[in-house]
């Protein structure tokens, strides 16, 4: 299983929307597909369908209550994708974890001691908006780190607070993490700040930019209130065709020999 977490500090930078429609469009595919929701709002998991009273065992028994991980993912109306939905009691984790030793691996040996996480071949995980334990956690227990940007002002400055932290993930917690790209998000042709940042993003960081880009569509934002992945409320928008584009730009970037066949 390759592991990709969706992490950026900023709030409402459309993390949650790309880990819901990159995950659809990978079990569209054919790709054994796991959303791991690893914040306490449990967006991804509202956003799939799973509502608050049907979330039995979640990410918080994962990380905190050492369970199994097949008691805790939840088929969702998609074949192919299953989810670990997040309830309220993770916002505790963050606090709670601070006394657990081998805090920040918590996640990392909950995905290793599941032999049944080679049912999937490929983890998604919905970081919530800070650089905190939760946070942490999903960076130890990933392969690699897509990030959403949006195209604003300060775009550039939360970066690079998030590629410091990377950077110290990198030194300590997990070398082996890599970054498979940016994804420039709410992208609005008609505004010629987000293009102004949209350049200067790419100025910046080069190749690391993926050449899709989320447009700003309202289908994206409504899907949600539906229980359902924009790519199956309305799959030809604008919206669902950027995230089919960026599913096959991320599997022309992972690492060719963990790729399934
Ligand atoms: P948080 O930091 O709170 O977890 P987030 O980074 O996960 O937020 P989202 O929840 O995906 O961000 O998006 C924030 C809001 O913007 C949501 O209401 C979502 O529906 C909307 N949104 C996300 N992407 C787009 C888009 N491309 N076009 C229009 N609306 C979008
Ligand atoms: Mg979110």
């Amino acid at each position: 299983m390759i592991t990709v977490a969706i992490a950026n500090q900023k709030g409402g930078v459309g993390k949650t929307t790309t880990a819901i429609n990159i995950s659809t469009a990978m079990a569209a595919i054919g790709w054994r597909t796991l959303l791991l929701d690893l914040d306490p709002q449990g967006n991804a998991s509202t956003g799939l369908g799973i509502g608050a009273d049907q979330r039995r065992l979640s990410s918080y028994d994962l990380i905190i209550e050492d369970a199994v991980l097949s008691d805790c993912t939840h088929k969702t109306s998609i074949p192919g994708l299953d989810v670990v939905p997040a309830t309220q009691d993770l916002s505790g984790a963050e606090v709670e974890l601070v006394q657990v030793e081998g805090r920040t691996h918590r996640l990392a040996d909950a995905l290793n001691r599941n032999a049944q996480s080679a049912r999937y071949d490929i983890c998604f995980i919905d970081c919530p908006p800070s650089l905190g334990l939760l946070t942490l956690n999903a960076l130890a227990a990933s392969d690699t780190l897509l990030v959403p940007l949006q195209c604003e002002f300060f775009a550039l400055e939360g970066l690079s607070q998030l590629l410091q932290t990377v950077d110290r993930v990198q030194q300590s917690l997990n070398p082996e993490l890599g970054i498979v790209g940016v994804i420039l998000t709410m992208f609005d042709r008609r505004n010629r700040l987000t293009d102004q940042v949209a350049e200067d993003v790419r100025d910046c960081l080069g190749k690391l930019v993926f050449e899709s880009v989320i447009p700003r569509n309202v289908r994206l934002s409504e899907a949600p209130s539906h229980g359902m992945p924009a790519l199956v409320y309305d799959h030809h928008c604008a919206g669902s065709r950027a995230y089919i584009a960026l599913a096959s730009e991320l599997i022309a970037r992972l690492p060719k020999e963990r790729v399934a066949a």
